[in-house]
C-alpha cells in the first residue's frame, strides 16, 4: 500500500498527539494509534514495518510469552519494537508502529514483537503480516467478548496470512489446528507423572472430534483439554511435536528435545502453566535463529514480572501475590489448583473484581460456574477472605463448591481484606488478584506485611 496524503496527514497528526501526550507524562500507547486509524482506516497497511514481525496471541500466557521473547532478544543485542505495556488491539499496534517510524513513515527497527488480542487479529493480520505467529492456546474466556473457543479459532484461522510461520501448542487440540495450510512448528510437554487419565475440571472445551464428532480418547490430561488425545473413529490426533520439553521442578531444569538433540535451560517457574509459556518462548526463539546457549544465558537472569507473581516472607509467613484473571475460568482454575497443591497451611485473599471498571466486570458472572472453585475446598486452606463489590457472588460459588461457611469472610473493599487474616498456624497468605487489580493487590500485600510485622501471636 502506498503512502498517500491521507496517510501522511494521519501520521503527522498522530505523531504530534504522541509527542504532546509524552510531554505531559501521559501514556501514549493507545490514543495516537486510535486517532491514526480514525483518520486513515487502512493506516496499518500503509505504515512501514520492521522486516521481522513476531506476533503472539492465544487465551492464556500471551503477555508472559511476549515479555520472555522481548527480554531474550534484547539480552542478545536486538533492538525490539513492541506494544509491551500498551494496548494489544489495533490501536495499540498502530501506536507502537507510530513510535517506531520516522516522520515520513519509515521503520526505524528491524524486529517487532506484538501481543495481539485474539478478537482483534482480523483487524491486524491483514495489514501487519507476521513472519512468526505464535498461538499459546485457546480456551473459553471473557464470554461477553469472546463467545466460545470455536468462534475465536475461526477469527484467527481465517485472518492469518498464508506466509506466516506458526508456532503452536501440540498439547492443545484447538489451537493446534489453526490455518492448516501454513508452515508450522509444534511444541509440547512430554508425559509427566502428574498427568491424569481424564480431565478433572468442570469444563473441557475439546471433548469431541472436530472431523467426525466421535468422543475423543485422551492418553493423558494436564488441565482442561491440555493433553494428548486421538479420535478412535477417524484417526484425528494430537500432532507430533518438534520441541518436546520435560520440566524438572526439583532441580529447576527444563530439558528440550529437538530433532534428536537435547538442550537444557533453567526453569523460570514452578507451575506447569508457566512452563508452557517458557517452552512457547524457547520454541519461537530457536526458530527465529537464536542458539540454545544464547537463550539459556538470557533465561538465567529472567524473572516473571511482579505484577503477575511476587513472594516475600515476613515474620515466618510467606506472602504470595498471584494473578488470577477475572472472567477467565481456565486461568483461575489453574491458580486455585496450584494454591491447593502448595505445601503448608494457607489463608487466601480473593480479589477477582476489576477495580477500575466495576460495571463491565460485574456484567456477566457466569464464568465463575466454569471455574473450579472446588480446588479451594481443602483442609490446607483455613480461611478465604473474599473482597470486592461482587463478593457475595463468589461466596455463593464457594459454598456450592462445598467450602464450609465459617471459612468465608466477605469484605466489599479490597484494602480491608488483610484486617481479617488471623495468622492462626498460617504458613502462607495467597493474594489472588484480577489483572486490573494488580496495583490494589500490591497495597493489600503491603498492608498484610505491615500487620505481620507487628503480629506477636505466632507460636
Ligand atoms: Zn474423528
Amino acid at each position: 500500500m502506498k503512502k498517500n496524503l491521507r496517510f501522511l496527514s494521519a501520521l503527522f497528526i498522530s505523531k504530534t498527539a504522541m509527542f504532546t501526550q509524552k510531554l505531559f507524562g501521559m501514556n501514549a500507547s493507545y490514543f495516537p494509534g486510535k486517532l491514526a486509524i480514525k483518520l486513515c482506516p487502512d493506516f496499518l497497511g500503509r505504515i512501514d514495518k520492521p522486516e521481522t514481525i513476531i506476533s503472539v496471541t492465544g487465551t492464556n500466557g500471551k503477555t508472559t510469552v511476549c515479555n520472555m521473547i522481548i527480554d531474550a532478544l534484547t539480552a542478545n543485542g536486538y533492538d525490539v519494537l513492541s506494544n509491551r505495556a500498551g494496548s494489544n488491539i489495533n490501536a495499540g499496534v498502530a501506536s507502537a508502529l507510530i513510535s517506531g517510524c520516522t516522520i515520513s513513515g519509515k521503520a526505524k527497527k528491524r524486529v517487532a514483537v506484538f501481543e495481539i488480542d485474539e478478537r482483534s487479529s482480523k483487524l491486524i493480520y491483514p495489514y501487519v503480516r507476521p513472519t512468526y505467529a505464535v498461538c499459546t492456546n485457546l480456551f473459553r474466556d471473557s464470554i461477553h467478548r469472546n463467545a466460545h473457543p470455536e468462534f475465536i479459532f475461526h477469527i484467527i484461522s481465517e485472518s492469518l496470512p498464508k506466509e506466516s510461520h506458526l508456532i503452536l501448542n501440540a498439547d492443545d487440540l484447538i489451537s493446534a489446528g489453526l490455518a492448516p495450510e501454513n508452515a508450522r512448528t509444534y511444541f509440547s510437554i512430554a508425559p509427566m507423572n502428574t498427568d491424569l487419565p481424564e480431565s478433572i475440571n468442570i469444563i473441557n472445551d475439546m471433548r469431541i472430534c472436530p472431523n467426525c464428532h466421535h468422543t475423543l480418547d485422551y492418553r493423558y490430561v494436564r488441565y482442561h483439554h491440555i493433553g494428548n488425545a486421538h479420535c478412535p473413529s477417524c484417526g484425528f490426533a494430537s500432532p507430533e511435536s518438534d520441541y518436546a520439553a520435560l520440566p524438572d521442578f526439583e532441580t529447576g531444569t527444563l530439558t528440550i528435545t529437538h530433532h534428536g538433540d537435547t538442550e537444557q535451560y533453567p526453569l523460570v517457574t514452578n507451575s506447569i502453566f508457566n512452563t508452557y509459556n517458557q517452552v512457547t518462548a524457547i520454541t519461537l526463539l530457536r526458530e527465529f535463529g537464536l542458539s540454545a546457549g544464547q537463550i539459556r544465558e538470557a533465561f538465567s537472569s529472567l524473572n516473571i514480572v511482579e505484577s503477575r507473581y511476587s513472594s516475600e516472607t515476613v515474620n515466618g509467613v510467606e506472602i504470595i501475590t498471584h494473578m488470577a484473571k477475572g472472567q477467565n475460568p481456565i486461568a483461575c482454575s489453574c491458580v486455585f489448583d496450584y494454591v491447593k497443591k502448595e505445601p503448608g497451611q494457607k489463608e487466601i485473599i480473593l480479589m477477582l473484581d476489576d477495580v477500575f471498571d466495576r460495571i463491565a466486570s460485574s456484567e456477566i458472572m457466569t464464568w465463575i460456574y466454569d471455574a473450579d472453585f472446588e480446588f479451594l475446598n481443602d483442609d490446607s486452606i483455613s480461611r478465604i477472605i473474599i473482597s470486592g463489590v461482587r463478593c457475595e457472588d463468589y461466596k455463593l460459588r464457594l459454598l456450592l463448591a462445598g467450602v464450609p461457611e465459617d471459612k468465608l469472610i466477605c469484605v466489599s473493599k479490597e484494602i480491608d481484606a488483610p484486617d481479617y487474616l488471623r495468622f492462626d498456624g498460617t504458613d502462607k497468605v495467597f493474594i489472588l488478584h484480577e489483572l486490573y487489580a494488580a496495583d490494589e493487590a500490591m497495597k493489600v500485600r503491603d498492608k498484610t506485611a505491615a500487620r505481620l510485622q507487628n503480629f506477636e501471636g505466632r507460636a
